[in-house]
């Protein structure tokens, strides 16, 4: 495995090279990308200039026939927070990438000219070409004309005039099994980072290319089935997520009154039937979409699905939880169908959809719109998407409306938005919100697992005790997952049957010859946070940056009345181990 490095400030245009991984030996997905960021970008370096490098790594096990092993991490210096980020994303890249022997590539530098580039990589190499008829296409229409160009065969990964105008709230979007550019490493402006770079796509093609060999053929396959025998039947990866894709979660959530409601003055939606999973599964199958589907080759679990208009035709992929509820909950929208195509116009842009819909949230309490009016919202994004001036400032994410409209309450850590999750009834997320060094984040530290879930154990959401400690080892367990490629979804299965950890850690030994303990994987975990909390405190981050918003610690949240209850000098003791 190699590192490519494209040196995109070059004279006389962009210069590309490869390098064996060296120091960085050992390392993918997040645990190289962390790794490069800290050590290679100034931390007080604009994200925008030239010396931050987008850094798009997949996994330790990605390229090879474990399960669920298409993960992709994408890393930087964040335009959003000013921190280091991690995002990652599912779709075919990943798999294609490591296939052909990369274990990152690293977009370094700033073109000195106005072009845009294209780059496609193939078994032969790499070539980079400008290209501006590519300017301000969105994700659709850009990968169709890739298509065109380079075949059924290739996965791109892109970005739309979102991240061509350098909004913080811009994604990187990668193709999913059916070229749709539908998986995005949506946190923290990646995206902005990748259009300062003046890259607007990346083709990949395998095609000669076959699956990474394990050093242990035999003990490979066998830790494989019984990893994938560990998720099959498992409730939650077997049956829940397979059914009803993440959007089972809405009913959960809101009868666990942690439903942030209308920019999270409430933890209840009432209406949120109209919008649950179970509903949006019986529409999709109703229009002929499909309510189970795989984001990437390799996944078992399918959580995904496709989500058709009324008259039949493709319009998404299905919507997530946390997009539904952004867009629709936190709007107090309870219109699937408009929910459906703020997704699509989230994914064509280029746009995170939990930043844009904590950034409408406060648009609306600011008087921009009236809540629950979805045309409204709908012609919000399409200001973004055109980058009006007003589209500018919403493209920039919740925090910069706030301020630019005089909104108190708005929901950000470290300048990235809140998720689907509310701190003041599920205490423990909270603690994963206001600690973890990416900005306010579920995924970094999803302790709604034991929180509401009872699925690795039980903390009372309720209370504050406890939740320094499960959002630790969750943060800790979550770094070394995303550093394996491996899908996030696998931790329910993982945290709660032994058989499946072992097989895990199986997968990787027998891969890579290896004998790592669960200690190592711990180590590793602790390793990574470590890197990004480093560059964090290079970059100016204190203990005040690990707090919540001042209304979370004031504001009741019916319909439990409770505020968020974690002291601060709790919070500070999250990495100490
Ligand atoms: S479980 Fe869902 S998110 Fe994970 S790899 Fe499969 S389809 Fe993608």
């Amino acid at each position: 495995m190699k590192i490519l490095r494209i040196d995109m400030g070059a004279q006389g245009g962009p210069k590309t090279g490869d390098e064996p991984l060296g120091g960085y030996e050992g390392l993918g997905g997040r645990a190289l990308t962390s790794a490069i960021v800290s050590k290679e970008v100034p931390p007080l370096c604009h994200p925008l200039g030239e010396d931050n490098k987008l850094v798009i790594a997949p996994g330790l096990l990605s390229g090879t026939s474990a399960a669920m092993s298409g993960r992709v991490s994408v890393g930087c210096k964040s335009p959003l927070t000013g921190g280091i980020k991690e995002a990652n994303s599912g779709g075919q890249p990943s798999q294609m990438l490591a296939m052909l022997g990369y274990a990152a590539i690293v977009l370094e530098g700033k073109p000195k000219d106005n072009a845009l580039y294209k780059i496609f990589i193939n078994k032969d190499g790499v070539k980079i070409t400008p290209d501006n008829s590519l300017k301000l296409l969105g994700n659709y229409d850009l990968v169709a004309k890739m298509k065109q160009e380079y075949g059924d065969k290739v996965s791109c990964i892109s970005i739309g005039p979102a991240g061509e105008m350098k909004m913080s709230a811009a994604s990187v979007a990668f193709t999913d099994m059916e070229q749709r550019p539908t998986r995005h490493a949506g946190r923290g402006g990646v995206g902005a980072v990748m259009g300062a770079k003046g890259v607007k796509v990346i083709v990949v093609d395998n095609t000669g290319m076959g699956r990474r060999n394990p050093k242990n053929a035999h003990k490979f396959s066998e830790a494989n089935k019984i990893f994938v025998d560990g998720l099959k039947k498992h409730p939650v990866t077997g049956e829940g997520l397979p059914a009803y894709g993440t959007n089972v979660l809405t009913n959960v959530i809101n009868e666990a009154g942690a439903y942030p409601t209308k920019n999270f003055m409430w933890g209840r939606f009432p209406p949120c039937g109209k919008i649950s999973g179970e509903t949006q599964a019986e529409t999709e199958k109703a229009r002929g979409g499909l309510a189970t589907h795989g984001c990437h080759t390799g996944c078992v679990i399918r959580c995904s699905g496709i989500y058709n208009d009324k008259n039949g035709q493709y319009l998404t992929k299905q919507p997530e939880y946390e997009t539904v509820w952004a867009l629709g909950g936190n709007c107090e929208i309870d219109d699937l169908d408009a929910i459906a195509m703020m997704d699509r116009l989230c994914d064509d842009y280029g746009l995170d959809t939990i930043e844009m819909g904590a950034t409408i949230g406060v648009a609306m309490e600011g008087g921009l719109a009236k809540f629950g009016d979805a045309a409204a919202s709908i012609n919000l994004l399409k200001e973004v998407g055109k980058g009006t001036p007003l589209g500018r400032i919403l493209g920039n994410g919740a925090a910069v409306t706030g301020k630019v409209l005089g909104v108190e309450r708005v929901p950000v850590v470290k300048g990235q938005a809140l998720p689907a999750y509310d701190p003041r009834a599920i205490q423990g997320i909270g603690v994963t919100y206001a600690t973890t060094p990416m900005g306010a984040d579920h995924t970094a530290g999803y302790a709604v697992t034991a929180n509401i879930m009872k699925v690795g154990g039980y903390v009372d959401p309720l209370k504050p005790e406890g939740q320094v400690e499960l959002s630790r080892n969750l943060q800790i367990a979550t770094a070394a997952v995303d550093a394996t490629g491996m899908c996030l979804f696998i931790a329910f299965a993982v945290l709660d049957q032994p058989e499946t950890f072992q097989a895990l850690i199986d997968l990787l030994n027998s891969f890579y010859g290896l004998n790592l303990t669960g200690d190592d994987v711990t180590a590793l975990g602790k390793s990574i946070l470590k890197s990004e909390r480093d560059f964090n405190g290079r970059a100016g981050f204190t203990a005040q940056h690990d707090r919540l918003p001042d209304f979370f610690k004031k504001e009741l949240l019916p319909p439990h009345n409770l505020t968020f209850q974690v002291k601060d000098q709790d919070l500070d003791t999250l990495f100490n181990w």
